[in-house]
């Protein structure tokens, strides 16, 4: 079945999240029509409610402002039509699905990822002079479809999230299970909910870059930053493995213009503002060290601070006025915050909102009756581990079966005295506090595991690092190399690398010695990173060899850079002892990618051959090769 077929036969069959009828009209007459603002003007004018959201929401420290004057006027030119529909958007589906029925998917995990990506996409978004209210609301929106497989398939897709499998078996089974993947789902409801075509386009699987038509330039731009973005998140909620994704996440900073040295800062601010974003949308934070932290964590920075221990919070439940009274004088102390509630249905909104450790209830109650509100509390995410105590009368034994079977923990039978009833709570909390501590535990173990992964990383650092120079070894270039001709095939973007060859430097080690020779090589390594531009990669490719590799850069700008580094080399002291400093030159061979190679050996090789042709015209030059490989034999 095609990915449209399978996307339209759920949407009519299933129910999938849905942004209330008013965020939707909002999208559809203000996404890209000409006269949006005022028919978003005129939109927001009819809702004082929302209008007063969105004031909030560019007051708080997200946006900033501080301009005053006429609320619809002030968020309209602040944020302007489109990021009014998205905020319309974001704050409809938080405030309809921040609970749901798959026991399995966590969905204040969920939002709490969303915001983190939504954070790291704005700051992404910042960084490249992009709309940062939009990239807000791509990043948070950018794995919808998980929540709308939880929501479309509670069951089923509890039970795949079970199999914790790894994300492309997940995806294969997604396929097999559902007939299409989250991220298939995500792009059918952000297209249906009138987002842009280039952010579709960027979400989408990438094709096989052998048939698939290249993204174009914004597609491509906002890829590349949700990308990185969802790998920030990773790491802002502690999703292990980190190893890789430490990795992954500085590459492609170093790609988008965010250098290593950088990249720290960068993402402790991108923390902070997930933090703001967090308290904004009233979704619990989470607390994350700061960058260094969590790449060097140690045993005392892992540790979980042990015992502190919130206080209980009951909720009771009664429609007799004089028994909630009862409860009220039997319950109340210091160390404690209780909650009443008259009927079933107010319970249930305070138990949401407030979140109460033990629930006492009534049996019977109009509205909603204790089982009813026993079998919705455990169904939902939130509340599924709450202490449940029925109160009853003279229910027979099946019916008190019924209750245990409905959720609840303990019951008292009324009347009841105030000692039974405290006894009654001491056993619940007992069994709270020990759930907390295994929480704890696991929190710990979750600690070690990351800390296990920064060794890790550590370790493969080293493993790609050339100990002489400290710049990234062979292997680390071809890496690298590999990925971008990756990228080259598929965007069309230029690629080129020079090969740099230090001219006569057997004569140094002769001459001097061979420590000389060393410290001729850091010194010659210091000035080519001090000349490279900030996204240039230069590697030790062996002995006096260097590769440089020039992402996004072609023939001219990098014959312009290999001349430039050539120059600087030339003119350079070098230093060989206090008093003897000499001069050295380097030769230098350029080639750029053209379509006709088929892998980074061939860069690599049409590099070579320049550098030789530098030596055999008499060093201390730069030369490039532009003959293309020759054409295969025609097929007979
Ligand atoms: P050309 O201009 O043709 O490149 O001449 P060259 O002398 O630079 O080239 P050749 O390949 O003949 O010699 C390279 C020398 O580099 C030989 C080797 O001992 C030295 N070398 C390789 N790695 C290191 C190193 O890590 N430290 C030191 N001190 N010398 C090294
Ligand atoms: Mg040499
Ligand atoms: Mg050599």
């Amino acid at each position: 079945m095609e990915t449209n077929q399978a996307f339209t036969l759920i949407c009519k069959t299933k129910s999938l999240p849905q942004p209330s009828a008013f965020a939707l009209d909002l999208t559809a007459q203000c996404y890209g029509q000409q006269d949006s603002p005022e028919t978003c003007s005129r939109i927001l004018t009819g809702n004082p409610q929302f209008t007063a959201d969105l004031l909030r929401y560019i007051n708080s420290p997200l946006v900033g402002s501080t301009a005053g004057g006429d609320p619809v006027a002030l968020v309209l030119t602040t944020l302007g039509p489109e990021s009014v529909a998205n905020m319309a958007i974001i704050f409809s589906l938080l405030s309809q699905y921040r609970y749901g029925k798959c026991s399995h998917f966590d969905y204040q995990r969920f939002w709490q990822k969303s915001l983190a990506r939504g954070a790291a996409a704005r700051a992404l978004a910042i960084q490249h002079r992009n709309d940062a209210q939009l990239f807000l609301t791509y990043g948070i929106l950018s794995a919808i479809g998980d929540l709308a497989l939880a929501t479309a398939f509670p069951e089923e897709y509890g039970n795949l999230l079970l199999k914790n499998l790894h994300p492309e078996k997940a995806e294969h089974k997604e396929m097999q299970l559902f007939g299409l993947t989250t991220t298939e789902l995500t792009c059918g409801l952000l297209d249906s909910w009138h987002f842009p075509k280039p952010l579709i386009r960027a979400l989408q699987v990438p094709a096989d870059p052998a048939d698939g038509k290249p993204l174009c330039q914004t597609a491509a731009k906002i890829r590349k930053i949700l990308t990185l973005a969802k790998h920030i998140a990773k790491i802002c909620l502690f999703e292990l493995p980190l190893t890789d994704t430490f990795f992954t996440v500085e590459q492609q900073a170093e790609e988008l213009a965010l250098p290593v040295e950088q990249f720290a800062p960068f993402f402790d601010q991108v923390v902070a503002s997930w933090q703001t974003a967090s308290e904004f949308f009233e979704v619990s934070t989470l607390h994350c060290p700061n960058y260094h932290q969590i790449k060097t964590m140690d045993d005392a920075t892992l540790a979980v601070e042990p015992g502190k221990q919130e206080p209980l919070t009951i909720l009771a439940v009664d429609d007799d006025p004089i028994t909630l009274l009862c409860l009220e004088k039997m319950l109340s102390a210091e160390q404690r915050t209780l909650l009443l509630a008259k009927d079933g249905k107010e319970a249930l909104e305070l138990a949401l909102e407030h979140r109460p450790q033990v629930l006492l209830t009534d049996w019977r109650m109009p509205l909603l009756s204790g089982i009813d509100l026993c079998k919705i509390l455990r169904k939902t995410g939130v509340t599924q581990h709450m202490y449940i105590i029925m109160l009853t009368a003279n229910e027979s034994d099946d019916q008190l079966v019924q209750a245990f079977d409905a959720g609840a923990d303990d019951y008292i039978i009324k009347p009841f005295t105030a000692k039974v009833l405290q006894a009654r709570i001491s056993s619940g909390e007992r069994l709270i506090r020990s759930q907390q501590t295994i929480s704890n535990d696991r929190e710990v173990i979750r600690r070690y595991a990351a800390k296990l992964a920064s060794t890790n990383r550590k370790l493969q650092n080293m493993a790609m690092t050339d100990f002489l120079t400290g710049l990234p070894n062979r292997r680390s270039a071809l890496q690298r190399l590999k990925n971008l001709v990756a990228e080259v095939q598929r965007y069309g973007e230029p690629l080129s690398c020079l090969m740099i060859d230090i001219d006569h430097f057997k004569q140094i080690n002769d001459t001097y010695g061979h420590d000389s020779g060393d410290s001729v090589l850091r010194q010659i390594t210091r000035l080519l990173e001090e000349k490279a531009r900030s996204y240039d990669m230069v590697s030790r490719w062996g002995g006096e060899e260097f590769l440089v590799i020039s992402a996004r850069s072609g023939t001219a700008d990098t014959c312009q850079l290999a001349e430039r580094l050539r120059r600087t080399v030339e003119n350079h002291d070098i230093r060989i002892s206090d008093n003897l400093k000499i001069r050295l030159t380097v030769s230098i061979g350029v080639a750029s990618w053209c379509p006709d190679f088929h892998n980074a050996g061939e860069l690599i090789k049409k590099a070579d051959e320049a550098l030789y042709q530098a030596k055999a015209g008499g060093r201390n030059r730069v030369e490039l090769v532009t003959t293309p490989f020759p054409a295969p034999p025609p097929v007979s």
